[in-house]
């Protein structure tokens, strides 16, 4: 690094300080008006509003999710998104943080679009509303719509309670609703007459449960039986169970667990003499792609910022669901943690936390790591270049 990047390292803090108010006011404005999501409409047009009176162009309802945006200043590439999300938690508000989440997105886009502007750089700063992380995984959707295939790099931040830059395990996860069709009949009067639905599905539950025994670690197989018929007098002509399919390799989970969860449902089925028929009732969600190199380059930032960082989280206890890990399959992206609160996660007190000094201190700090992260990437292009190698080594693998 040369003496004029430090500079600009210096100037992109003091950026993201003097934005201290515009964080403060969307944390304090999205968390006085909790929204679910595809409902974040208030949140959507006031970080679109921010962020067009900054000189970002601003397209709105992309990907057909009428509560997302894309805001872009800059036209050359590399162009490096920050990920914002803002949807809240029925009944708790903004349990998740994600008040916080927009706040430094915008506030990282903000600050490097003044200090960095695009073209002397040769760069676009990005800022993406992804609404819906909650429920549907807007990004799974923004993913499939191609909004990523011009973005270079996506940083997003996550509060919680401790500074981090990935690690641990985050699910692929796949929703899979299977049900039985047979045929009624007089239970008592005419059994002969019916398919048992019901036996099927019960048959089916068992050996799926039993498939553990022969995958690969670490796995998931957890499930419900949500309908089984509607009176014990009438042979059931319809059962349905819901499962949840997990791998920490979403390769493996969609090429082997669910294949063979098909096999023991369409087995169950056939003894019977049922139909089945299966669906993904909800969005599939990949697991999350660590990139080492984009974990390196966070962690020096928390260092040049004075943020402690602990260490890495590899055990698989704990680990959820994101959205993010459907973008980090298609572009190098990273999900850092911020250490905002001592609450737990999804709870009023967290939500109560993302409004506090030191909420808002916490979110400061993250956006100068995301802002700082996304300078050295695009002034050592080595690194960006190492990282789009490093996804097309994995898928290939
Ligand atoms: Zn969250």
């Amino acid at each position: 690094m040369n003496g004029n990047s430090n500079d600009r390292k210096a100037a992109i803090v003091s950026a993201v300080d003097s934005l201290r108010p515009v964080i403060e006011d969307i944390a304090v404005s999205l968390y006085k008006r909790p929204e679910t999501g595809l409902n974040e409409v208030f949140a959507s047009e006031k970080l679109r509003g921010i962020l067009s009176d900054n000189g970002f162009s601003v397209e709105a309802g992309v990907a057909d999710l009428p509560t997302s945006f894309v805001a872009r200043v800059g036209k050359k590439r590399p162009n490096i998104a920050f990920m914002a999300e803002y949807d809240a938690l029925p009944g708790i508000g903004h349990g998740c943080g994600h008040n916080l989440m927009a706040a430094v997105a915008v506030g990282a886009g903000l600050a490097m679009s003044r200090v960095c502007p695009p073209d002397e750089l040769g760069a676009s700063w990005t800022v993406l509303g992804t609404p819906a992380e909650e429920t549907i995984g807007g990004k799974v959707v923004m993913v499939e719509k191609g909004v990523f295939e011009d973005i270079d790099a996506a940083f997003i931040a996550h509060p919680g309670q401790r500074n981090g830059v990935g690690g641990g395990v985050r699910w692929a996860s796949h929703p899979l609703e299977i049900t039985f069709h047979g045929r009624t009949s007089h239970a008592g009067g005419n059994p002969e007459g019916g398919i048992n639905a019901l036996d099927a599905c019960v048959a089916a539950y068992i050996s799926i449960r039993n498939l553990r025994n022969h995958l690969k670690d670490p796995v998931r197989i957890a499930g419900i039986i949500a309908h089984g018929g509607h009176a014990q007098n009438i042979v059931p002509d319809l059962a349905q169970m819901r499962f949840t399919l997990r791998s920490t390799d979403w390769r493996y989970l969609e090429n082997v667990i669910i294949p063979k969860v098909k096999q023991c449902a369409e087995g169950a089925a056939q003894a019977v003499g049922c139909t089945v028929e299966f669906r993904h009732h909800e969005m599939l969600f990949r697991d999350t792609l660590d990139y080492p190199v984009l974990q390196e380059v966070c962690s020096k930032n928390f260092a040049y910022v004075g943020a402690e960082l602990p260490p890495r989280d590899e055990g698989y206890a704990g680990g959820g669901v994101t959205d993010v890990g459907s973008v980090t399959w298609v572009t190098p992206a990273i999900q850092i943690g911020f250490n905002s609160t001592s609450a737990r996660g999804h709870s009023v007190e967290m939500a109560d936390s993302t409004v506090t000094p030191r909420g808002i201190d916490a979110a400061v700090m993250a956006a100068k790591v995301l802002a700082l992260s996304a300078y050295d990437i695009v002034v050592e292009p080595h690194l960006l270049a190492e990282a789009k190698a490093y996804l097309k080594e994995r898928l290939s693998s």
